[in-house]
Parts: structure tokens; sequence; C-alpha cells
């Protein structure tokens, strides 16, 4: 199993490549579904939302009504933080609860729009970037959605910028052209980097590199600093250091049972076993390899 997440401004296309993804056999957890299931009438989730900001948040018929929720929850950093205390954690744990049910061969794709934001990237196999142009989206996002321009231009410019996006990012998908395009390169990415990747997860496999993605890799600079992020949450408390340079990376292991620790959380990962204490890249767009020494 792979999780990819899906990142990108409001009105980039994410959904449009989400769902490119599910007709090719894509295990879609959506983000959207989920925060709206876990505050659904008779779940704790609304139960506390009431308890914190009141019973005038609910609508005549006892469901959460958004807008008298957003007036009382958006007016302070104080209020705001009760929210996010609230749902996120109940968010986490049906996201968990999902992806441990997902079949074992899936190849999840999380549409995550505050994966930047959040810090979240670290946690995806691969995070697959949708770029589109400010006055592509705004035009997008009113003509087809119907939403209102200072609405759309309010939400471009309360979220993250493109620089910082792309600086966590392994996949860029470019959707200025036609809708076809972006099927067309989503699906490309499909059978050439994520059915590779997925089955060489399974199966414990370093992959053969790929010179056609490597060359596309969107921000080189920073793929030292992906790397050593995506092992520190790989190995957490396991390790006491994590340095890359140039693909090859060090881990630090706390001690023995850390080694061994490491040696269960690496592979699913997305790092092969490839011999005493060495690992190797799942990723065919992403060559690298992995030792793990015993501290101190
Ligand atoms: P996101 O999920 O990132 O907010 P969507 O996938 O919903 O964005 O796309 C925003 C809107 O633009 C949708 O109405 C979608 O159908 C439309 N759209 C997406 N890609 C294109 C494209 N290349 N050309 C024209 N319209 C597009």
């Amino acid at each position: 199993m792979i999780r990819v997440g899906l990142t990108g401004g409001i009105g980039a296309g994410k959904s449009t490549v989400a769902k490119t993804f599910i007709e090719l056999g894509g295990h879609h957890i959506d983000a959207d579904v989920i925060a709206r299931e876990v505050v659904e009438p008779g779940t704790p989730g609304l139960t506390r939302l009431v308890a914190a900001f009141g019973t005038d948040i609910l609508t005549a018929d006892g469901a959460l009504d958004r807008p008298a929720l957003a007036a009382k929850a958006f007016v302070d950093d104080d209020s705001r933080r009760t929210l996010n205390s609230i749902t996120h954690p109940l968010v986490g744990a049906r996201t968990q609860e999902l992806l441990d049910a997902a079949p074992d061969d899936a190849i999840v794709i999380q549409d995550i729009p505050l994966l930047v934001e959040a810090n979240m990237a670290p946690f995806f196999h691969l995070v697959v970037m949708v770029h589109a142009d400010t006055e592509e989206r705004v035009r997008r996002l009113t003509e087809l959605r119907g939403m209102p321009e200072a609405d759309a231009r309010a939400r471009i410019a309360a979220q993250a910028g493109d620089e910082q996006r792309r600086a966590v990012t392994d996949v860029w998908l470019d959707n200025s052209g036609q809708p076809t395009d972006l099927a067309a390169a989503s699906a490309r990415l499909w059978e050439r980097r994520l059915v590779p990747y997925e089955h060489h997860v399974r199966t414990r496999t370093a992959a053969i590199p790929d010179p056609e993605l490597i060359a596309a890799e969107p921000s080189p600079a920073t793929v030292n600093t992906r790397l050593t992020n995506r092992l520190w949450a790989l190995a957490g408390a396991n390790a006491t250091a994590v340095d890359a340079t140039e693909g090859a990376i060090r881990i630090t292991a706390r001690d023995r049972d850390a080694a061994a620790a490491l040696a269960e959380a690496l592979p699913p990962g997305g790092f092969a076993p490839v011999g005493e204490h060495r690992y190797a890249s799942a990723d065919p767009g992403r060559p690298a390899t992995v030792e793990v020494s015993v501290g101190p």
C-alpha cells in the first residue's frame, strides 16, 4: 500500500486528478467526507462542539449549522484552536481507521487542501501538486463553480503560495491546458510511477531508477530535505540523527532495539531492505539509499 497526497490551491484541479486516479483503481480517502462524518448528528464530535460553542450552532433538526459554527469559531485564535482541538483528532482517528481497512495493494489517494499548511507532506509516500495560475483558478471557480470572485480571491490568498507548495512536492502536474491533458498526465503518472512504486513497497524490492521521472523532479534543491523529513516521520524516536547528502541517507538508531524497529518501519514506508542495515528507495522517480548505524 502507498499513500499519495494530492495538493494544490483551491480550483487548481485536485478533484479532477483524484477522479482519474479513482477511475484507474485508486482507493480514495476523502477528507471532506470525513470532516462531515465526524460531526454528524449523534456523534461525540457534535456533542463536544455543542458543549464548546452552544446549542445555537445547531439547525432546527439537530444537525450542525456550519455558517453558525463558523461565525463563532473563526472570531479569534482561541476559538479556532478550540474547534481544531475537537475536530482534528477525530478526523485523524477516522482517517487512520480507513487506512487500516484499505487493501494491502491499495494506492491510497488523499486530497488534502491544507497538506502544506499542516506540514503533512512527510507522512505520504508521494506528494503530487496540481498547478494552475491564480487568474485561471479564479476564472474556473467563478465561471464553473459559481463562486463570487471576491470569495475566490480571498480563499486563494489565505492558502499557502506555490513556492511553499513546490518545496514539499514530489510531482508537479501542470493544469494550464485542457482537462484531457491533465487526465493524460495523471494516467501516465499512475502507470509509470504509482503502480510500480506500490508493487515495490508491497514486495519489498528496490526500484530501478527511471531517468524520465527523475528528470521531471520539480524541486531538485529540496530533495534531501524531503527525504530527511520522510525518514524522520518513519523513524520517530528510534532515530537520534538523520543526515542526507545527494540521496545517500544515514540514520543513527538510538540502540539495537531501535535499529530492529527501523527494519520494520522503513520497508512499508518506501525503503526496501538491500543488505544488513541497508535500504534503497522503492520509488522509481527518486533514487535513494539509507544506511542505519547504531548510536550513540
Ligand atoms: P480543486 O479540487 O483543486 O479545488 P477542481 O478539480 O474542482 O479543483 O477544479 C476546479 C474547476 O475547474 C472545476 O469546475 C473543474 O471541472 C474545472 N477544471 C479543472 N481543470 C480544468 C481545465 N484544465 N480546464 C478547464 N476547467 C477545468
